[in-house]
């Protein structure tokens, strides 16, 4: 199952509205992504506070709720590790992070779902509160993945919130096909 590669190049939602989940990341005020981040994590512990057993289930194509909370999880906190080096070196060059290797590695759809809740708000906090230590110029300080996207501390916060806002769409339309009902989940 491969669902966007770290070497799948994301960053045009810096530039237009994502068409799938309809978020606007130009919009995203800087000083708004430490409390966009913790409202996000607490979207998603609604999420993982559903059945362990739908939680497990992968619609069609997709990944699981659980595997999505799972990478979102570990999205904080290679963002939060990527953060750091932005604001401790100059220019950093990010190491690549394979997320599928990552998801079949750490057996994803085997982790507890209260588990992988509490590390997820617990990281999602680390990557707010240092979200919250960055002021004036700091927010323009550089970091370059391998693949050349190259972004300032203020780009890097904006695409970040992306992902897991993202996520929890293809969870509310995941858990839309699984039991066929109209409401959606976080
Ligand atoms: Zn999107």
């Amino acid at each position: 199952l491969t669902i966007e590669p770290d070497n799948k190049d994301w960053t045009w939602v810096l530039e237009r509205p994502c068409a799938e989940c309809g978020f606007d990341a130009s919009a995203v005020a800087h000083e708004t992504i430490a409390p966009l981040t913790r409202a996000t994590a607490a979207r998603w512990l609604l999420v993982l506070a559903e059945p362990t057993s739908l939680l497990r289930r992968r619609p069609e194509g997709r990944w699981s709720a659980l595997e999505y909370a799972c990478h979102v999880r570990d999205v904080f906190w290679l963002f939060d590790h990527r953060l750091l080096l932005m604001l401790n070196e100059d220019d950093p060059l990010f190491a690549n992070w394979d997320q599928d290797r990552s998801a079949a590695a750490d057996r994803y759809n085997e982790q507890d779902p209260s588990t992988v809740g509490q590390e997820l708000v617990v990281t999602a906090r680390s990557l707010a509160a240092n979200f919250e230590t960055v002021s004036g110029p700091m927010w323009r300080r550089r970091g370059r993945r391998t693949d050349g996207a190259a972004f300032t501390v203020a780009s890097f916060g904006r695409y970040m919130i992306h992902d897991p806002l993202h996520h929890l769409s293809d969870v509310a339309e995941g858990f839309n096909r699984l039991s066929g009902r109209a409401d959606t989940v976080g």
